[in-house]
């Protein structure tokens, strides 16, 4: 069985001071009923670089992970601005979010450069989330499919095939993300059918089972149900509404069967 995945990314949102708070709020919530959650799902918060201390401090002791929001992927030099594994892994970061749809677009990064990342990240022997999509017009001109799959393939050139099964994938439309238009369940399965199908070229069919594949894109409590529902969604990656400890609380809680 694929353990569902609920993963909040903080953007660039909440200081560290707030971050603490969040992260006591959610802990008051879920850390409650963590061994059952546990059973079936795992969670995750990504707070800002800066705010990782902070968060790291106020997650001890709690099946809340850490996550990052991006690395550098080389372990130390002259990059101005980055951060590396190294750095992260001593305050407990187990996961990291590479090839984010801002990252790609607002921030120019290339998939050659995502791909160097998820080497290190499984060199390092963290968590990676892949996120891939395309924008509103790539769907527009019936490309959806060339473009995910062109980013997974290009993202993923190069890591053997064991590898890939340790790397978790997430499908995030850009058109959906930070909108309030959510893909639907069925247009999301859509995709992560085709991801999957991919992934049994790219890795074999047993590692193709175990990967998660999570879907991204204005989930909210009202919504999550539905989604992760479907066969081949394994959980969500949450922006907006991981920001607030009941509504993020609310999605961990999703109820699928
Ligand atoms: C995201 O940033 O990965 C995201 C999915 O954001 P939102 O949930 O706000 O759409």
């Amino acid at each position: 069985m694929r353990k569902k995945v609920f993963a909040g990314n903080w953007k660039m949102n909440l200081t560290a001071i707030e971050a603490r708070t969040l992260i006591a709020a959610l802990r008051a919530d879920l850390d409650r009923d963590a061994a059952p959650l546990s059973r079936d799902r795992e969670v995750m918060v990504a707070p800002a670089f800066i705010a990782i201390p902070a968060a790291s401090q106020a997650l001890a002791g709690s099946s809340i992970e850490l996550g990052a929001q991006n690395m550098h992927f080389e372990d130390k030099g002259a990059f101005t601005g980055q951060v590396s594994a190294p750095m992260l892994k001593p305050f407990g970061v187990s996961w990291i979010i590479l090839g984010h749809s801002e990252c790609r677009h607002l921030f120019g990064e290339p998939d050659d450069f995502i791909c160097k990342k998820v080497g290190a990240a499984l060199r390092h022997r963290l968590k990676a989330i892949l996120c891939v999509g395309e924008k509103l017009e790539e769907r527009q001109a019936g490309r959806t499919n060339d473009v995910v799959l062109g980013q997974l393939r290009a993202s993923l050139a190069g890591i053997d095939r064991e590898q890939i099964a340790h790397v978790t994938i997430a499908y995030e439309p850009v058109w959906a993300i930070g909108t309030g238009h959510n893909a639907t369940p069925d247009q999301a399965q859509e995709v992560h059918q085709t991801i999957r199908k991919t992934l049994i070229e790219m890795a074999g069919t047993e590692a193709a089972a175990q990967i998660r594949i999570l879907y991204g894109g204005s989930v909210t409590a009202d919504n999550v149900d539905s989604l992760v529902s479907k066969p081949d969604i394994d959980g969500a990656l949450v922006g907006g509404a991981s920001l607030k400890a009941d509504s993020f609380a609310r999605i961990v809680r999703a109820r699928f069967g």
